[in-house]
């Protein structure tokens, strides 16, 4: 609800809430479906090191990247891919064209835009430009990619003609990376990290459950890579090997195990009947990584619309798991409902006197504006004015009129350049007409009735000045509350 067109669209009832139709005109919830999948592949570099001058030198190693893929995922998808054998400045080959490629996904997702397009037609030129930039970063996403991935990007974001304009996360774990690029003025990438959504699953996990790409259904395989055979000083000797590697050198260091008899045999039989080398291997097995995380992703995307969250818009596990919880919570809130009834308060009772006071306020208050004040509401207005503060409700959050509190009632006036005439005025009790101000009166209701429904659910909720009483109400209640927790304590 931070987004100001949604606001004014669900104030007015013209959009989709939490997922669910406001009214008959309502335009459907709007989720990001184009978005672009990258993985890189790499190999090691071993370094002889000396701690100190006296000390031997020892091996260690470090990751360097080998080759590199990006699927773009739109209605048609499209794969990329390069290596290490166009030159080490692959990287930046890769850059220009995923900017190249943001730009059709920022169309794309525009296109998809009902309310978008909506507005268009409607030529409400300052929304539009509010939604246009909600689309102008497209996002991004590897799989465990803060650790790895991001870190090759790294050295090419800070030069050339990319700039980090944002990023969040600790430079060793970069939960998201916004960039910009010089020659692509018009759209910005994030690149995100899609193990975000998942909690600490493989890939392959993540495929299987959230895709269904399993390996059973030899539709689509994982795939393994033998990334022990080769290292930085001889990978196009070994990559141009046509032969099947052993299968000892699937042994995977990190985590200390070896495939599994049937996927060393799937690796067997699929390089023997498709592949020359393992060049044209590596090519399919980088590609594949960023093509089975597109239909996970995608039943991911689906299954959060119901609750009218955008995946993609989030970055965390937890910020995400709170919307879907939130969204729960206010699955039942309506604009027009009533949520505050005031039956806890003593109903108000118009008295003469009383009536006499509020009319000569308005008169006054009419009089320093230089209005004409001959029609303003008067004494003989008492009976009509009795009946609408005792019998009616308040016209913005339905609330019946209390003595004391936020529901004391008062004349609000339709059109503020015009007196307190009856003609011209709503019967508002005192928090609604206090924050209306100048407000439109959509807006205000919607803010009012989730202040009320939050109130009534025991659902947290901002308090602003505008709201000092209900700020009261909740003091009182949390110093009970914290009496009973103390006592309880002691
Ligand atoms: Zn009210």
């Amino acid at each position: 609800m931070k987004n100001r067109v949604l606001q004014y669209l669900v104030a007015h009832k013209q959009c989709d809430l939490f997922g669910k139709p406001l009214s008959e005109k309502s335009i459907p919830f709007t989720t990001t479906t184009g978005y672009i999948t990258y993985d890189f592949e790499t190999m090691e570099q071993t370094i002889n090191e000396k701690i100190t001058e006296k000390s031997e030198s020892m091996d260690c190693a470090q990751l360097c990247p080998l080759s590199d893929a990006m699927t773009v995922h739109t209605d048609k998808d499209k794969t990329f891919y390069w290596d290490v054998r166009s030159g080490e400045d692959f990287i930046v080959d890769f850059l220009d064209e995923l900017f190249r490629q943001a730009l059709l996904v920022k169309e794309y997702n525009l296109e998809q835009c009902a309310l978008y397009k909506h507005l268009q037609d409607e030529n409400d030129i300052d929304n539009i430009s509010y939604i246009y930039k909600y689309f102008c970063t497209v996002k991004v996403l590897g799989f465990n990619s803060s650790r790895f991935d991001s870190h090759f990007l790294m050295k090419h974001l800070h030069s050339g003609k990319c700039a980090i304009k944002h990023s969040i996360g600790s430079s060793s774990a970069l939960k998201a990376i916004k960039v910009s690029h010089k020659d692509y003025s018009n759209v910005q990438v994030s690149f995100i990290d899609a193990m975000n959504y998942t909690g600490g699953m493989t890939l392959k996990q993540f495929a299987a459950e959230f895709g269904g790409v399993k390996s059973a259904d030899k539709k689509v395989e994982k795939g393994v890579f033998p990334y022990n055979a080769f290292d930085t000083t001889n990978n196009n000797e070994v990559l141009s090997r046509g032969e099947v590697f052993p299968k000892e050198v699937f042994f995977n260091k990190l985590s200390s195990k070896n495939i599994t008899d049937e996927s060393y045999e799937w690796y067997v039989k699929e390089f023997t009947s498709k592949y020359t080398s393992h060049w044209t291997y590596l090519q399919y097995y980088n590609e594949l990584d960023t093509q089975i995380m597109c239909p996970a992703l995608d039943n991911y995307i689906t299954d959060v619309k119901q609750y009218g969250i955008d995946l993609l818009s989030y970055v965390s596990l937890s910020s995400f798991a709170c919307a879907t919880k939130y969204s729960m919570c206010y699955a039942d809130f309506k604009i027009d409902g009533v949520y505050s009834s005031g039956c806890d308060e003593k109903r108000f009772v118009l008295s003469k006197v009383h009536w006499s006071k509020k009319r000569r306020s308005y008169t006054e208050q009419d009089a320093k504006k230089k209005l004409d004040t001959s029609g303003n509401v008067s004494d003989p207005d008492y009976d009509t004015v009795k009946n609408l503060f005792e019998n009616g409700t308040c016209y913005i959050c339905g609330s019946k009129f209390s003595m004391e509190g936020r529901h004391v009632p008062t004349l609000d006036r339709i059109d503020n350049d015009l007196p307190h005439t009856l003609s011209n005025t709503k019967p508002y009790c005192m928090r609604c007409n206090s924050y209306k101000s100048n407000r439109d009166e959509h807006l205000t209701r919607l803010w009012i009735q989730l202040d009320e429904y939050c109130h009534t659910k025991h659902l947290p909720y901002n308090i602003s000045r505008d709201n000092e009483a209900s700020y009261h109400i909740s003091e009182r209640e949390l110093q009970v509350d914290l009496v009973t927790l103390c006592t309880v304590g002691t």
